[in-house]
């Protein structure tokens, strides 16, 4: 199963997967990142060699699954699917390592959750393709090294910088996903209607694109929870009208913001006079992890301009205020 879509119903699952796109000539946006791996899956294919290995970082819901499948479509070679969280233990990954084929693709999502030991497990196979098992246990242990096939790790991390240095040093390929702006979204707003069969304005698709939270997986959804209001409430097809009360229905506000973004910045802005406070702080009192608020929420609202960053902690911008209908009062400072 893939991880990264294992808090989807069965149905959303065949729906991703549909919209999923499969050759580099879909996959919209990022266009540095693939015309970079366009030319290194060419050179790699035209020696006869694996790619070198891949590390993909950005948020969630940007793409870096939907590259991995990419590129091992465009390479002709299989994808295996993984997680850091999942991978226990070294027996855990020697089993899947050993089954690789030449040239085939190890795809591991959250690769900053592996295990120390993992890890370091993983070093020598990303470096010369071999690996120690050992056999037997007890006074008979003993290790063997066994060659593995040729393969290429692609890693997915929504937090690069939790990677440790010997880790990112044996990836060849480094490529960060940057949020999309509206104009691609409504490209990919589009490309999924017609896949669903439903009609759609330009306009319409725009007003979910640009309140997707520069996010191919949060339009896609969006999209598909509008198609349910435009049966219901409308004649099917989705205009700016029916798109708009679909997404004031869900919760999503003018600027695209979600009901947890919405919490964080007020949360900041009444209960700790628009900070800073620790992210800690803002964990608690909102009742997310503070994972989710570092991976999910945050690197949007601070690429908005909402929150920023600084060495105290997090702290609302004038437009966070102005967002809310709020006054900035000069928060925690002396004065
Ligand atoms: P990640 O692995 O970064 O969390 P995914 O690759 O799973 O993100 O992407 C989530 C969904 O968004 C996919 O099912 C895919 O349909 C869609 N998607 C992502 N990037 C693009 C893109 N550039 N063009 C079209 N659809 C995309």
């Amino acid at each position: 199963l893939d991880p990264a879509e294992e808090n989807l119903s069965p149905v959303e699952r065949e729906i991703e997967k549909v919209l999923r796109p499969q050759v580099f000539e879909d996959f919209t946006g990022q266009h540095k990142i693939l015309a970079n791996l366009r030319i290194f899956v060419q050179a790699a294919k035209l020696r006869g060699e694996a790619l070198d290995h891949v590390l993909l970082h950005g948020p969630p819901g940007l793409g870096k699954t939907t590259l991995s499948h990419i590129i091992a479509n465009e390479m002709g070679v299989n994808i295996r699917i993984t997680s850091g969280p999942v991978l226990d233990k070294p027996g855990d990954l020697a089993g899947l390592l050993t089954n690789l084929e030449e040239g085939d693709i190890l795809f591991i999502d959250e690769i900053h959750r592996l295990s120390p030991l993992v890890e370091e497990y993983l070093y020598s196979a990303m470096e010369d393709f071999k690996i120690d098992i050992m056999l037997e246990t007890g006074p008979n242990a003993r290790s063997v090294q066994i060659s593995l096939n040729p393969f290429t790790l692609v890693g997915a991390t929504t937090r690069s910088g939790l990677l440790t240095a010997p880790l990112r040093a044996r990836f060849g390929i480094n490529s960060r996903l940057e949020y999309y702006d509206a104009k691609l979204l409504t490209t990919i707003v589009l490309r999924s209607a017609e896949i669903l069969k439903t009609e759609i304005s330009d306009e319409g698709a725009y007003e979910i694109a640009r309140r997707s939270r520069g996010t191919p997986r949060i339009a896609n959804a969006l999209l598909r929870r509008t198609r349910d209001f435009a049966q219901i409430k409308g004649n099917g097809n989705i205009d700016t009208e029916i798109a708009k009360y679909a997404l004031n229905a869900l919760n999503v506000d003018e600027h695209g913001l979600d009901e947890m973004d919405n919490k964080i910045l007020i949360t900041i802005i009444d209960k700790f006079k628009g900070g800073p406070v620790g992210l800690k702080t803002i964990a608690t009192a909102v009742g997310e992890e503070e994972g989710t608020i570092e991976e999910v929420y945050e690197p949007f609202l601070i690429q908005e301009g909402y929150i920023m960053r600084t060495s105290r902690g997090r702290e609302c911008t004038e437009i966070a205020y102005k967002h809310l209908g709020r006054l900035k009062t000069g928060g925690n400072t002396l004065f």
